[in-house]
């Protein structure tokens, strides 16, 4: 303003003071306009802000194990239409093809989590049986975050193949990873009682454990509500897990999409927020 005064200054109004020239102008009115407009838009950027790092919200997390890229890939519309961010976890990622690999990276393109599950899909515990730390970092771990890595894809979280872990291997694996997944060994006795390791609480934890839903599984979508209930009602996020998304007759460890999709819509009538795997340590 004081810019254009003095430029002016030079020409038609010579003499006029600068209060006289804000007058003339009528530079006050869009000056007091601006200034509401700018409160309003930080105000409003400050509330977005503290809606989505500050306040922990009921919720689910749905993650998907080993390298069924392209049945993947096919429930992305699905996803999406459901405002779903899901995770994938994806194992032995050197077999993939460089279509595979594009999938892939444009799941993670459309919002998705895409973590590790191992670079030789290795039952963790039994191998540690004769092996060293050292020697399953480099057997199990080290190739496949260095792959991942090289083309974008650097995992922030780890799934244990076969859900086989222990407390001194957690504590060895957070040095390479934010959080990781465990599977919880109660799931067939969901229906008889509640199986609490399977909701996350936002206490920090950097290990969370999921539930099976696969058709082997046997999880009702009466047994679901059941458990998104809990979770809605406690404030929790109930991690789940499973492989291959498929159109119809589910095998073992495969998942209908028709399923799926109840799921999603179940979730999404309880108000319930989907979390990206990573995502959990965020809302403290
Ligand atoms: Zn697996």
């Amino acid at each position: 303003m004081l810019y254009a005064y003095r430029k002016l200054n030079l020409s038609f109004i010579n003499k006029i003071p600068l209060k006289t020239f804000i007058k003339k102008v009528k530079i006050r009115p869009l000056m007091i306009s601006s200034i509401i407009i700018l409160f309003l838009t930080f105000h409003r950027c400050t509330e977005v802000l503290i809606d989505n790092s500050l306040e922990p919200k009921a919720g689910f997390c749905l993650t998907f194990d080993d390298d069924y890229i392209e049945d993947w890939y096919s429930i992305n519309d699905m996803l999406l239409l459901n405002n779903v961010k899901a995770t994938f976890f994806v194992s032995e990622i050197y077999n993939l093809s460089t279509d595979q690999i594009e999938l892939l990276t444009e799941l993670k393109t459309s919002g998705h989590e895409i973590g590790s599950h191992g670079w030789n899909h290795t039952n963790a515990v039994e191998y540690l049986n004769n092996h060293t730390l050292e020697e399953y970092y480099r057997y199990e771990i080290q190739p496949a975050i260095e792959y991942m890595e090289g083309i974008g894809l650097k995992p922030e979280s780890f799934a244990y193949p076969f859900g086989r872990s222990s407390d001194s291997l957690d504590k060895f694996l957070f040095q390479y990873f934010n959080i990781l997944r465990h599977v919880t060994v109660e799931q067939l006795q969901l229906s008889s009682k509640e199986v609490d390791e399977i909701y996350y609480k936002f206490n920090g934890t950097r290990y969370a454990t999921g539930l099976g839903i696969d058709v082997n599984y046997k999880i009702s979508q009466e047994m679901l509500k059941k458990v998104l209930i809990r979770a809605k009602t406690n404030d929790e996020v109930v991690v789940l897990f499973s492989h291959r998304p498929v159109d119809s007759s589910p095998q073992q460890y495969e998942t209908n999409k028709t399923y799926l999709d109840s799921l999603l819509k179940l979730a999404n009538e309880l108000n319930l927020k989907s979390y990206r795997f990573s995502e959990l340590l965020d809302y403290k």
